[in-house]
Order: structure tokens, then sequence, then C-alpha cells
């Protein structure tokens, strides 16, 4: 049988380090790609990891905004796995609350790494997921909160059992050509660069979600947005309730939901528990 393998996204730091460590912890079966944008960074990680006993983690390169990055990591996993078992959509970005960038240009530089770049490690990635493959993208509790702030039509849209992928993908193209404009609140959207790009990833997860049950409905395959609380990192900052360890709790769990489990699948999920959207 060929070896299990996981990759996590941003995972020299912060959630996304937690969560590879959480996964040895936890047992997982095969190896543990850590991947990270900055190849120093993450070889620098790596070589921590190891001084510290966890012997199961690899690293290889990802930038989730370089779509030829992308396709050099599915080349990888494709040579030496055949596959792929988890996928933990972690790497995102949030400018500070005291950014003095723009708001249009805020909103543009944030989508492409929570939207786009997720999108496009998805689309790398997803085709190689074997029957029982687990897959978490990493949202926040924030897109429900923006979620309620949009207008009832947008809302509607964003809850919408059949909305595309292709319509998603329009109207995050929106948001930030209304964010350039200055006229994204009166077009229905929040004053929220971030809360919006995580909007998308939980529609995305949805949308992959039902585009798998749809295609390989044998096979298994649970795929779920979460929040990983409000966790002390980097983006977070010092005051966060949550350790990286604690943050990395609910993906973990996700990712090591057992074979033949059917529950959750297409979900928003924090501290375990679905939540409704
Ligand atoms: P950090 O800023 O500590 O870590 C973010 C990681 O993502 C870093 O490794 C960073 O790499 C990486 N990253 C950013 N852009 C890219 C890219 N283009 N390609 C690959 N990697 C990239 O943040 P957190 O650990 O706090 O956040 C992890 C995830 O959790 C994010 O998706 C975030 O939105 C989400 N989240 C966090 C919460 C919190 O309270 N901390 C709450 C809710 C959600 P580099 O070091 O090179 O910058």
């Amino acid at each position: 049988m060929a070896k299990q393998v996981a990759v996590v996204t941003g995972a020299n730091k912060g959630i996304g380090l937690a969560i590879v460590q959480g996964l040895c912890k936890a047992g997982y079966a095969g190896d543990i790609i850590l991947t990270a944008r900055n190849e120093k960074l993450g070889q620098e990680t790596l070589q921590k990891l190891k001084s510290e006993g966890f012997n199961k983690v690899l690293f290889h390169r990802l930038d989730i905004c370089d779509q030829t990055s992308a396709e050099g990591l599915r080349k990888f996993l494709d040579k030496n796995y055949g596959g792929l078992d988890v996928l933990i959509n972690n790497a995102g970005i949030a400018f500070k609350a005291d950014a003095t960038e723009p708001f249009g240009e805020q909103a543009e530089v944030t989508m492409r790494t929570n939207f786009w770049g997720t999108l496009w490690a998805s689309k790398a990635l997803l085709p190689l997921l074997r029957p029982n493959a687990r897959v978490v993208n990493i949202s926040s509790f924030v897109s429900k909160r923006a979620l309620d702030k949009c207008s009832p039509e947008l809302q509607a849209k964003f809850r919408s059992a059949d909305i595309s992928e292709e319509e998603l993908c329009g109207l995050m193209g929106e948001f930030v050509v209304a964010a350039q404009n200055g006229n994204h609140e009166a077009k229905g959207w929040p004053n929220t660069a971030y809360g919006a790009t995580k909007v998308g990833v939980t529609v995305l997860s949805r949308i992959q979600a039902r585009v798998l049950a749809q295609t390989r409905a044998a096979d298994g395959i649970l795929l779920n947005a979460c929040c990983p609380g409000w966790v002390r990192t980097d983006m977070a900052g010092p005051k966060a309730p949550k350790s990286p360890e604690e943050g990395a709790e609910t993906p973990v769990y996700l990712a090591m939901l057992p074979p033949g489990a059917t529950a959750p699948h297409g979900q928003l999920v924090w501290d375990k528990t679905v939540q409704e959207w």
C-alpha cells in the first residue's frame, strides 16, 4: 500500500506549525509535509522539529500565490506518494488594524492570498486525493461575522446550496473592485477585507465539498472549513486567549476523522462543533 501523506500550507510558524506538531502527536500514520513560501524559514523550522524528535516531517516549498509552485508540489506528491491523504490549507495573511495601506489595496492583497491562493493550491492538489482523504480549509469565525453584515442579497448568494465556484470567484472579484472604488459598503459588503476573504474560504469549502459528494460519492472524502479560535500568533498578537497548540486542535481533529466517518462534510467547524452558516 502506498505511504500516506499529509500537507500543511504556511507551516513555518503559528497555527500551521502547531498543526504539523499536532498531527505527529495524534499519531498520524504517514509523512507530514511542512510547506512554506520561504525556503529558508521552512528549512529552519524543519530542523528545529527534527531536533525535538518530530521525525515524520519533511519540507517542500509552496507559495500558494504562485501556481507554478503549487504545480511543483503536485508533481512531487504524485511522484513520491502517488496521491494525497490530508490537505490543510492554513496559509493566510491579515493586515494589522493600524495598517496605513488604502483599503482597496488591503482588499486586493488579502484576497490574493486567502481566497485565490487557497483556490489555486486546491486546484493543484485536490485531484490527488485518495479515498478517505481529509481536507481542512482554515477559515475563521470572522467569516460568519462578515456574512451577517452583508446585504440580504449577498447573504442569500453566500448561503445558497448551489452557488458555483465561478459565481463565488466573480463575487470575490466584485468585492475587491468595490473596495478599490470606495463603494463596497454601498454595494452591500462589510467593511472588512479579511472578513470578506474568509467568507470566500468558507463558501469555497461548501462548494468543494458538494462537488466531491457529486463526483466521488463512494470515496468517503471529508472536506470542511474551520476556525482555530483566536490564537496567539504573529497574525493575532499576544493578547489572544488560545495557544497555537490549542488552535491546532480543531484542524487536527478534522484531519484525523477516522475512515468510514461520514460527517462533518462541507461545514464550518469551530471548537470541534459544526456552526450554522
Ligand atoms: P501567522 O501569520 O502566524 O502564519 C501565517 C502563515 O501563512 C505563515 O507561515 C506565512 O508565511 C504563511 N503564508 C502567508 N502567505 C503565504 C503564501 N502566499 N504562501 C504560503 N504561505 C503563506 O498566522 P496564523 O498562524 O495566526 O494563521 C494561520 C491561519 O489561521 C490563517 O489562515 C489565518 O487567517 C487563520 N486564523 C487565525 C486566527 C488567529 O487568531 N491567529 C483566527 C482565525 C483564523 P511567512 O512566514 O512566509 O509569512
